[in-house]
């Protein structure tokens, strides 16, 4: 049977620091409404946190730009959310979701992002085109609801 979108939340936010709790807060808030477990809820802002932080740190490098964020809940329990910037891209998709390669040279930055985007969601795309856009679609099946 096809699963079908019952909510959906579109919201567009500059690329700021600031944005990335901003982001994280809305989009929990949201899925809040399926009742899911803290741990899933903390799954799920995790995710969004390391998406969003590479649109703000990777995407637009010294220039100014947006994060488009669309998620969609269906009836199966399925949240997925999609997060886009329209920056720099990824030119080797594979390569970046190593663990522990980062492009980053200040020290800062551990590699990891992908890594926890993977490891805390059912799955994870990431679609690119090297100076258009990068797009990274999240999914996660809630556990059913307790009785
Ligand atoms: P961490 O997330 O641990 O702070 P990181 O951001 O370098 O470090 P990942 O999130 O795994 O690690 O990303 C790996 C690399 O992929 C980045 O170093 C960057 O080169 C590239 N990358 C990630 N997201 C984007 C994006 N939205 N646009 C352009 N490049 C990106
Ligand atoms: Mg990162």
């Amino acid at each position: 049977m096809k699963s079908k979108c019952i909510n959906k939340l579109q919201l567009t936010l500059p690329a700021l620091s600031v944005n990335e709790s901003v982001a994280r807060a809305i989009v929990s808030a949201f899925c809040a409404q399926l009742n899911p477990t803290i741990e899933e809820l903390a799954d799920i802002k995790c995710a969004v946190s390391e998406a969003v932080t590479n649109c703000i740190v990777h995407a637009y490098r010294e220039t100014a730009g947006d994060i488009y964020i669309s998620v969609r809940i269906f009836d199966t329990r399925t949240v997925r959310i999609e997060i886009k910037d329209k920056g720099c891209g990824i030119a080797d998709i594979e390569l970046v979701k190593t663990p522990l390669y980062t492009t980053d040279t200040t020290g800062e930055r551990s590699g990891m992002g992908f890594a926890v985007m993977e490891s805390f969601m059912d799955k994870m795309t990431v679609r690119s085109a090297v100076g258009k856009y990068t797009k990274v679609t999240l999914f996660k099946t809630l556990s059913p609801l307790e009785l």
